[in-house]
């Protein structure tokens, strides 16, 4: 059996008295696609944000591809392949769609900055517009250009946070499709997301928060019938 790609030991975030995450140990292997669900304020994106170095742990550790990386900066742990999508997207907005991918700081495995925007742009369907300002492009749009810069990053894992929010349904259709083909290609997926007909058709493994611990895990239809998480969702 191959190492997990994201490992989290006892990984614990507090604001003052509140335990954002509560000892969380989770096992993300690699290739696969990885929901995570559960309801308002359980502490999905206090999560996110202790993987990826917006927030240092209180406790616990992470480890991405068997390396520690407790307590590193936000860009050293993109670069070291693990990249993120944010809920409300921000794009450059006074530069192009190109600019805005040239603009990510990539690894050295990029070593043609232009031609991997130019196939980025190609792959996403949003080539035609490469040279449009960032600035008038739909929310769907800028959720694809969000994608494409962080594909210039070449991860190995992307974590989406809500990727579907706020996009109409058939530039939703064409994001899932974009995710699957990554995933089949062998990029590993995290994802954060509200609707649960997304949930259900994507992810291999979902993972349930409520009051920043896990209280459910396995398939979709496993964890949406146990009655946990059906509690955790309409009992308050
Ligand atoms: P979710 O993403 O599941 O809605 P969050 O991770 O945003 O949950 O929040 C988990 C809990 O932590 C909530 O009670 C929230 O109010 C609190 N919280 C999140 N970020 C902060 C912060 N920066 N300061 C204080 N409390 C926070």
């Amino acid at each position: 059996m191959s190492e997990p790609i994201i490992e989290t030991e006892n990984l614990t975030k507090r604001f003052g008295a509140l335990v954002a995450n509560d000892s969380i140990s989770i096992s993300v292997d690699r290739g696969e696609i990885r929901g995570v669900i559960g309801p308002n304020g359980s502490g999905k994106t206090t999560f996110f944000n202790n993987l990826t170095g917006f927030y240092t742990p209180d406790e616990g550790a992470v480890r991405f591809n068997g390396v520690d990386i407790t307590g590193w900066e936000p860009h050293r742990i993109a670069r070291e392949g693990m990249a993120r999508t944010f809920q409300i997207v921000s794009p450059f907005r006074n530069m192009t769609v190109t600019e805005n991918l040239l603009a990510v700081d990539a690894p050295d495995s990029v070593d043609n900055k232009r031609e991997r925007a130019q196939e980025i742009l190609e792959f996403l369907e949003i080539d035609h517009i490469a040279d449009n300002d960032a600035e008038g492009m739909s929310g769907g749009q800028q959720k694809l250009l969000e994608l494409g810069r962080v594909l210039m990053l070449d991860p190995d894992c992307i974590l989406l946070d809500e990727p579907s929010a706020g996009v109409n349904p058939a530039l939703e259709k064409r994001i899932l499709e974009h995710i699957q083909e990554l995933n089949d290609q062998g990029t590993t997926f995290v994802m954060v997301e509200h609707d649960m007909d997304v949930m259900r058709t994507i992810a291999d493994t979902v993972t349930v928060l409520d009051q920043g611990k896990i209280i459910a895990e396995g398939s979709f239809d496993d964890v949406t019938g146990n009655d946990r998480v059906r509690e955790a969702y309409l009992g308050r």
